[in-house]
């Protein structure tokens, strides 16, 4: 469905995202050798090794090798970071052929789900921001609604925009518990491993989400209850002389 004729391209954000999780893939690799080794040789000498002072200064010497190394791992992914806060353009985006497209995307895992997804908000909202940041917001929420919906759920996402655009993505899936709940912003957190999917997700994403939402100026909210379903919101005022 392509009304207003209008369809996006989001090969260029796809390619970004990519690279980001390659990024996370390869920095969670690199430290994990020296922190491994670090335990390693630390459990071999409270193991007893301590006992003879030439084994001692040799682990000793190779800890404070390991430890330095992941002393200028992190000076370097600090730096990085830092390298990444780009400039992105400021586009005008009509909401529903954009959510049309999005959703289009997960037709399959809809309709194996068996979900209707449901899209309310008028036909004509216009909004003016960063794709490269609105997008893969709206993308993590929609697909975290997916994933956590039972089948024959129900998800509804509801937009306007008054004052500032408000989108709601609300399912009625597994829910998160109150505890959880104030932990899922942070990164790699995931609600008990067992009970959420085991392919893909890696906790990363809502971290990403809140990121994202800030630095366009934004909030996002959550409400939820287990067995019953969760509501993220998100506000993002107009940007400086758009309205
Ligand atoms: P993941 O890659 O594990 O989905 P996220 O950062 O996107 O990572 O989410 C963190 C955790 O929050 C998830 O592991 C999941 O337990 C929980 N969560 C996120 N969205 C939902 C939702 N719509 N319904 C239920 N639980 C959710």
């Amino acid at each position: 469905e392509q009304i207003l004729g209008v369809s996006y391209d989001f090969t260029r954000i796809h390619q970004l995202e990519k690279m980001q999780k390659d990024f996370v893939g390869n920095v969670s690799h690199e430290l994990k050798t020296p922190i491994t080794s670090l335990i390693g040789f630390t459990e071999t000498l409270l193991d007893g090794a301590k006992d003879d002072p030439e084994t001692l200064t040799t682990f000793l010497e190779i800890m404070q090798k390991e430890a330095q190394r992941l002393e200028s791992l992190t000076q370097e992914i600090i730096q990085l970071s830092k390298g990444t806060e780009m400039v992105y353009d400021e586009e005008e985006i009509q909401l529903r052929p954009f959510f049309n497209q999005l959703i289009a995307g997960y037709r399959r895992i809809i309709q194996e789900k068996n979900l209707s997804l449901i899209l309310e908000g008028p036909n004509d909202v216009v909004f003016q921001t960063k794709m490269e940041l609105f997008y893969p917001v709206i993308k993590n929420l929609i697909e975290n609604a997916i994933h956590y919906s039972i089948p024959n759920g129900k998800i509804l996402i509801h937009y306007t925009n008054q004052n500032g655009l408000l989108i709601a993505i609300q399912d009625f899936g597994i829910g998160i518990s109150q505890s959880d709940l104030e932990r899922i912003f942070e990164r790699f957190y995931r609600v008990d491993k067992a009970r959420t999917r085991n392919t893909g997700g890696s906790g990363i994403g809502l971290a990403i989400v809140k990121d994202y939402v800030e630095r366009l100026g934004g909030t996002i909210q959550v409400e939820s209850h287990l067995g019953i379903g969760t509501t993220f919101t998100i506000h993002l005022p107009n940007l400086e002389g758009t309205h």
